[in-house]
């Protein structure tokens, strides 16, 4: 998730969030003698589907967890004489492997990083020797390709069908029919209760953690479900948050969770992702800084809180934990 600034990088005044010149609400600082705009543009981002030997080349970084594999990518540098130059040298940081662009693929926007991933085919030649951010890569006929749902995965959804092939659905169709499913971040999902199968697919996706805020006798509970999540080798968490009185305890033991579990893929869940949604959109302004305006796009989206609930809300903004 990108953070975003909470004060001023230029005289440490706090940001506040307002329209500017007509336009959309942006951080700005309020001392018009400095006048700093948090523009908040997208970062471009070179992406190649990586041809090697006739397979494909995809690549696990060292921050994503085992099984977890994507396009090359990196960030457009200020040198960078274009964006296709940019790919061939992010190819040759990070694979060592020379390389020609064979085709521009496309651009797509990646509206959770703000960024916009601009997308070669590049035909390389030589040994891997993986650079220092990767952890390990794999090599697949491109038959064999199985597309993600996300920026560069919809650019090599592009690229097969432009080849004639025909790609899998994208693996997390078993998460979006997950009662409320809904994904904040790519390390962070919430949703209403799981089937024990949708459970499986939870995991199957490369989520680790799983954080349940329904108490166990609830009528919509799985049985058994911290058994289940302890088969599938998945990190299980519950804290009871009672319908009719979520506490502030159960807030505080909810954000030491979130941040003891940072570093993981984390899976939220309650029946309806009512209180799931309530505490994350918590979690996101007081503890992550996001603008209460976007974290609350993603709670209004699953429910409009009632009166116990919007009390419960407003009392944790009053008081900051
Ligand atoms: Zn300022």
């Amino acid at each position: 998730m990108s953070q975003s600034f909470r004060f001023c990088p230029r005289c440490a005044t706090p940001l506040e969030l307002a329209a500017v010149d007509g336009g959309p609400q942006r951080l700005r600082c309020p001392d018009p003698a400095c006048g700093f705009v948090h523009w908040d543009n997208p970062v471009p981002v070179v992406a190649a589907i990586v041809e090697h030997e006739g397979e494909v080349i995809l690549a696990r970084n060292r921050l994503w967890p085992p099984k977890m594999f994507a396009l090359i990518t990196g960030f457009l540098e200020k040198d960078d004489p274009d964006p296709a130059s940019g790919v061939l040298r992010e190819v040759d940081e990070e694979l060592g492997l020379q390389g020609r662009v064979a085709e521009f693929v496309g651009h797509y926007p990646f509206e959770r990083m703000n960024q916009i991933i601009i997308a070669y085919h590049v035909v390389a030649e030589g040994e891997v020797r993986l650079g220092d951010e990767l952890a390990e890569y794999k090599k697949l006929p491109p038959e064999k390709l199985r597309p993600w749902p996300a920026a560069t995965g919809l650019a090599l959804r592009d690229w097969m069908l432009r080849r004639g092939l025909t790609p899998l659905a994208f693996e997390n169709d078993a998460l979006k029919a997950i009662h409320a499913f809904r994904e904040i971040d790519p390390r962070l999902a919430t949703a209403g209760q799981p089937t024990a199968g949708q459970l499986r697919a939870v995991r199957a996706s490369g989520y680790q953690t799983v954080i349940n805020l329904l108490p166990s006798d609830s009528k919509w509970a799985l049985p058994d479900e911290a058994a289940l999540a302890q088969e599938l080798g998945l990190v299980y968490h519950q804290i009871p948050v009672a319908w009719e009185a979520p506490t502030a305890q159960d807030f505080a033991r909810f954000c030491e969770l979130m941040e003891a579990e940072a570093g993981r893929r984390v899976f939220v869940h309650c029946a309806a992702n009512k209180r799931v949604s309530a505490f994350v959109f918590l979690y996101r302004v007081l503890r992550q800084g996001v603008p209460r305006e976007v974290a609350e796009r993603d709670l209004l989206a699953v429910w409009q809180p009632d009166e116990l609930w919007r009390a419960f809300i407003d009392a944790r903004l009053a008081q900051p934990a």
